[in-house]
Formats: structure tokens, sequence, C-alpha cells
């Protein structure tokens, strides 16, 4: 079976059923409830908990490790539900998608130690420590090293950017085990770890968190001298690069999910209000500088979720899907900024009200242009990969 093909398991039904049960969840979670934790910037736990508990966090983790064992078109599914409904998915979305180098690239046995208690919930895989400071978009420069001493490694460096890394017992760290002017390529040299967190805090891991225009529980983290077991190396040193790369399509498809349920939320709020909203004797949606927006914001992520749902069938084929995945990323992204621009304007002076939870929605989402990968760097690897155009960088 090709890497990152899973059993086509689920059928439109299955999905509308998951649809039905993870909307449900979230009615548990109205705006209120997200309102308070932006307000003290503060961890969803509940939120994150009942998610778990009723599995759906799992749906990726094949059922011999205790997962459902479902397709990335359910997992798009339950993110994009959870956004749609106001939720956000943020907290808790990067369990789905990074023990995926664990599946694929673990060895038998570190696949029976964790993936079973990450499926339970025991174990929170949250944390995806990539980004550094000096890096920035150019993975391969960065500086964080692991070096093996006998049967350890010595993790000297820092990362920013590591979100729910406090709310993680493991972290996926990406370290060079080669420096760059080492390498004869400079994808090499670079190796993925687990780390135990419950071990590390305090013993060679310090974090300090990032206060953010929205709520994310993100932090810069900082290694001295760690030590983590080399028996944690996940597959070849060396090949770590290539396999975060293996990852990163599921991980567009499924933030993509999740921008088409913010732009489907926005769109829903602001066809509501401007249906009641009466201004001139007449609702604010009966003029046409009210409604093409919302229109134009509708056809468009529409068309995004097309895209997406495409990505995300190629991908369960097993079939390449770099570029259909990029894509979803990139019309997503734009279709719910789009989607939030429009819902602010379309609620006047009560879209920057907090309780309407517009302008809190309009902050998550923004995110999306940058993170996890930027707007521009998903054009360039269209421009050169697909378009054949030169390397820009
Ligand atoms: C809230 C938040 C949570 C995050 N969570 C995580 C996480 O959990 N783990 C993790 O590892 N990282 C995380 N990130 C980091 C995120 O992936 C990076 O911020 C993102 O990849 C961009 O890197 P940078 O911020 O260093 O920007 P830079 O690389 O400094 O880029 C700055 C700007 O320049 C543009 N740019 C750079 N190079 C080029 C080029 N060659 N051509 C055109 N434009 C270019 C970029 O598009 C961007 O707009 C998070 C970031 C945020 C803000």
């Amino acid at each position: 079976m090709p890497p990152n093909s899973q059993p086509a398991a689920q059928g439109g039904a299955d999905i509308a059923a998951i649809r039905q049960a993870v909307a449900a969840l979230c009615a548990r979670f109205p705006g209120e409830y997200w309102r308070a934790l932006d307000r003290e910037r503060a961890y969803p736990t509940d939120f994150v908990r009942a998610l778990t508990e009723s599995g759906f966090l799992a749906c990726l983790i094949p059922e011999e490790f205790g997962g459902s064992g479902l397709g990335i078109g359910a997992a798009a599914a339950i993110l994009e539900e959870v956004h749609k409904a106001g939720c956000n998915g943020a907290a808790c979305h990067a369990q789905m998608y990074i023990m995926g180098t664990l599946l694929r690239h673990g060895s038998a046995a570190q696949k029976a130690e964790w993936l079973p208690r990450i499926a339970t919930g025991a174990l929170r895989l949250q944390a995806f420590g990539v980004t550094e400071p000096s890096a920035g978009t150019d993975t391969t420069a960065i500086r964080t090293i692991a070096r093996r001493e006998g049967d350890r490694y010595i993790v000297n460096g820092q990362k920013v950017w590591t979100s729910r890394v406090e709310h993680s017992d493991l972290m996926l760290l990406l370290a060079r085990t080669t420096p760059r002017g080492d390498v004869a390529k400079r994808t090499e040299g670079i190796s993925v770890f687990l780390v135990d967190l419950r071990e590390a805090r305090g013993k060679g891991v310090s974090i300090r968190p990032i206060r953010t225009m929205m709520n994310h529980a993100t932090t810069e983290v900082f290694f001295d001298n760690l030590e983590v077991p080399a028996r944690n190396l996940i597959g070849e040193e060396g090949k770590g690069f290539r396999y975060i790369l293996d990852g990163m399509n599921a991980e567009r498809i499924l933030i993509a999910a999740e921008c088409i349920g913010d732009a489907r939320w926005f769109i829903a709020k602001a066809s509501d209000y401007a249906k009641t909203r009466i201004v001139f004797n007449r609702p604010i949606g009966q003029n046409q500088g009210v409604q093409f927006p919302i229109a134009r914001a509708y056809a468009a992520s529409e068309a995004a979720a097309l895209m997406v749902e495409r990505a995300a069938t190629l991908y369960e084929a097993g079939t390449a899907c770099g570029k259909e995945a990029n894509m979803a990323k990139l019309l997503a992204a734009d279709a719910s900024w789009q989607a939030a621009d429009m819902c602010i304007q379309t609620h006047g002076g009560f879209g920057f009200a907090e309780e309407y939870d517009v302008e809190r929605k309009f902050r998550e989402t923004r995110l999306y242009q940058v993170a996890p990968i930027s707007t521009n760097l998903i054009l360039a690897y269209l421009a050169e990969h697909v378009l054949g155009l030169p390397r820009s960088y």
C-alpha cells in the first residue's frame, strides 16, 4: 500500500454521521466558552478532552493501534465541523497529522510503544518543533543540533512557535545530526526525534510562552544539553527532512478543511445578520452592496472546498497530491480570510464587539495565511514544481 494510503473505510453516509456527531459535541462549547478562554489566553482543556474521549483525534490511527483507521477525508470533515461550529481545532489538530511521521517511519517497537496510548489520549502528541528563529521558512537552515553519545543524543538549540508544547506529553522534534556545512545536500543530516516532555521538562528543556493576537498556546523552546534516548530517533538518522515532507500534504489538507469551516461559519453568521439587521427600514441584506460580498465569499469557499475534497480523495487513493494539497491550502486560506473580512463589514460596528465572536474568529483565521506554511511559499511551490518556472530561492 502506498505510504500515505489509508483504508477507504468510510463512505458518504459515514462521513455525514461523523459530521453530525462532531457538530453535537461542538454545541456543548458555544461562543461564551471560547470568549472566556480568549480573554485569558487559556487552553481549551475541556474541549480537547471531549474530542479525545470521543475518539475523533485518533481517527487516522489504524485500528490495530487503537484508532479508528479512517481516511484523511474523515479527519478533514471533523476539523471542518469544529471550525464551522465556531470552535477552534488549532488547540489539538497536530495530534491528527504529526503522528503520521511515527506511523510511516517509526519502528514496529516505537509504534507499539506510543500509538495505542496516543489513540486513547493517555499520551498527548501535540507539539511539533520545526521552526527556529534564525531559519524561518528555510527549514534546512535549522541549527538545533542532536549529537550522538552512546545510547543517547544530546540536544542543544532553540525552537520558536512551538505550539501546544505546554499541553503535550510528547514532541516531534526536528534537529540537525550533521551540520549543514558538512552535508552534500542541505536536506540531508536532519533527523526526527520523539521527545518525552514528561521527562525532559526542567532537565534540558525550558519553555517560554509567546502571547499572540489570538488565543494560541504557542511558545519558544530552549534545549540545553537535553538527553534523548537513541531509541527515540524516528527512522534513519539524517533522513528526517524527507519524513517531515511526507506529512506535509496531510497537514495542508487538514488545515485547509479548518479554513473551509471558518469560511462557512463567517458566511452563515453574516447571512443571518444581514437578514435581521434593519437600517433605513429594510434588512441590510436587501442591499446588493451587502449581498454581493456574501455571495462572492460563498462562491470562493465552495470552490476551495472542492479542491480540498479532490486533494483528500487523491491522498486516500495513495496518489501524488502535492499540487492539490497546496492549492487546497492556498484557496481555502484565501476564502476564509475573504469571508472573515466580509463578515466584519456586514456587521458594521458590531463586528468589533467581542460578544458576536466575529472579531475573535477574524483574528484566528488570519493565521492561515502565514502558518503552517505561508501563502508565498505555496505560490513558489506551484510556480516551480508544477509550472516549471525557475527556482527563486
Ligand atoms: C501562531 C503560530 C503557531 C505556529 N505553530 C508552529 C508549530 O507548532 N511548530 C512549528 O514548527 N512552527 C510553528 N509556527 C511557525 C510557522 O510555521 C512559521 O511562522 C511560518 O512557516 C513562517 O515562518 P517565519 O515566521 O519564520 O517567516 P519567515 O520565513 O521569516 O518569512 C516572513 C515572510 O517572508 C515571506 N518569505 C520568506 N521567504 C520567501 C521567499 N523565498 N519568497 C517569497 N516570500 C518569502 C514569507 O512568506 C513570510 O510572509 C507557528 C507560527 C505561528 C504564528
